[in-house]
């Protein structure tokens, strides 16, 4: 990996993104020798990932290149390259471009989709948690709509202009508002060929309320304002089959759907190499203790979404988003450095700041510990706990700007087709 032996320990990072990024962080300059590895060269703001499927935002301006991060960082490596395995015996990580060893290891590889095991659905929906994954969602949702002008057969044209969302957690809502003010705002000036009204929005939730971590004011608000932009919310509803035309449901329900979308849950982005009895098996995501060391490891750690630190408040683990994974991130770059001076270590106690999300124009759901508010003064909050919490002077003016003109134009200009979704897997409604 042409990295240098030091005399300072070795801290290596797995993940560049919330967690990983914010263990980095405390411990730049530091007398430790810091390598984080990450698949990406940039770390993904994914909380603004339905804007870019949406084209409300360059994928650019939600990413921010690692090594500029740590550019004026002494003692601190960078390796673009895929960690295959763990080898906690040698010290030793195996990863796509050699083997590296370490004093200290901080697993920090977030999560990914979980299809809960069934192989016809995942090989049909779209996902959204990278940035190519949802350039692909811009691509596919703009090329039904260009597809749909040619079909003659009605049936087709509206199972092109059917979108299917499923789950309706802050990802699955969002994603929902956002479709359904682009048919509203853009998608009648675009296509004007085509009648728009036949576009359907569904929203399915397996339980009985939307955004079932928030309070139920918050539910309540966001469902009544996704209703009035006119998206179907079905709750109580689960998705059992897909096979890239039809869903069925776990009722009489069915829809016939170009695109379904899956938000319906994360797993753990768990590395081959530990102990199977460190993993929890349902999330996968890996067992820490109150200093987010793995069970039974001495000298490997693990933080944010892939970590479950189970305590009184939270005993499956913290929340899947990003304020744990940084708090923790911090943290235990303090403890770290605790431990390698001799100093006493501090257990983790999230401080929970607040869960917020947006269904669209001057509509987004906010509640603060101690306060719970809707509509625009919440929409505000929203974006500007976003703006703030992006990474780069350069992403938040972008960003900024974007949302500006979008909202004074009623526009999304970067509706474009730059790289052809391509999917042998896809149904063609025009090659029959
Ligand atoms: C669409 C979407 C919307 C969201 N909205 C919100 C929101 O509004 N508010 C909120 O708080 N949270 C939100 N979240 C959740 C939040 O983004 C995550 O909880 C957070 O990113 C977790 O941080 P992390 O550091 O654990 O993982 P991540 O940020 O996912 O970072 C993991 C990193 O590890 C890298 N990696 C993974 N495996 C490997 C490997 N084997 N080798 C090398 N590198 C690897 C990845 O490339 C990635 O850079 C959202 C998530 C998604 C997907």
């Amino acid at each position: 990996m042409n990295i240098s032996q030091s005399s300072f320990p070795r801290v290596v990072i797995i993940g560049g993104g919330f967690a990983g990024l914010s263990a980095a962080k405390g411990l730049e300059n530091k007398e430790l020798q810091v390598v984080l590895i990450d698949k990406h060269n940039y770390h993904t703001f994914q909380p603004l990932l339905y804007q870019v499927a949406t084209g409300g935002l360059e994928p650019d301006s939600i990413a921010f290149p690692l090594r500029k991060r740590f550019n004026d960082v002494d003692n601190f490596y960078f390796r673009l390259a895929d960690v295959l395995k763990i080898h906690p015996e040698q010290n030793e990580i195996e990863t796509s471009i050699g083997m590296l060893d370490y004093d200290y290891l901080i697993i920090a590889t977030g999560s990914k989709t979980n299809f809960f095991g069934n192989k016809r659905i995942e090989t049909h929906v779209m996902e959204m948690k990278s940035i190519p994954q949802s350039l692909n969602l811009r691509s596919m949702i703009l090329e039904n709509f260009e597809e749909a002008l040619l079909v003659s057969n009605l049936e087709d044209r509206r199972a092109l202009m059917n979108f299917v969302v499923v789950g309706g957690g802050p990802t699955g809502v969002e994603l929902a508002g956002a479709l359904a003010e682009m048919k509203k705002e853009i998608l009648p000036k675009d296509y004007p060929d085509l009648d728009i009204r036949e576009m359907k929005i569904n929203l399915i939730q397996g339980t009985g309320e939307l955004l079932s971590g928030m309070s139920a004011e918050a539910s309540k608000k966001a469902e009544d304002f996704l209703v009035k932009l006119d998206v179907d919310v079905w709750k109580n509803l689960r998705v059992v089959d897909y096979d890239g035309i039809v869903v069925k449901t776990s009722s009489e329900a069915s829809f016939t759907a170009a695109t379904v979308i899956w938000a319906a849950g994360v797993q753990g982005e768990a590395i081959d190499g530990l102990d199977a009895t460190c993993t929890i098996e349902r999330t996968n995501r890996i067992k820490v203790d109150g200093f987010s060391k793995v069970l039974n490891s001495k000298n490997i750690y693990a933080i944010g979404d892939i970590a479950r630190m189970s305590t009184k408040a939270y005993e499956d683990g913290h929340p899947m988003m990003a304020q744990p994974a940084i708090q923790q991130g911090k943290l235990l770059a303090k403890n770290l450095l605790a431990e390698i001076n001799g100093k006493p270590l501090q257990q983790f106690i999230y401080n929970d700041k607040g869960v917020m999300a947006t269904i669209g124009r001057n509509k987004a759901v906010v509640d603060l510990p101690k306060w719970k508010f809707q509509g625009v003064f919440a929409w505000f909050v929203w974006m500007f706990v976003h703006l703030y919490s992006l990474i780069g002077f350069r992403n938040k003016t972008i960003v900024f700007m974007n949302w500006v003109y979008n909202y004074i134009r009623y526009d999304r200009e970067t509706r474009l087709i730059i790289r052809p979704f391509k999917n042998k897997n896809k149904y063609s409604f025009t090659e029959k």
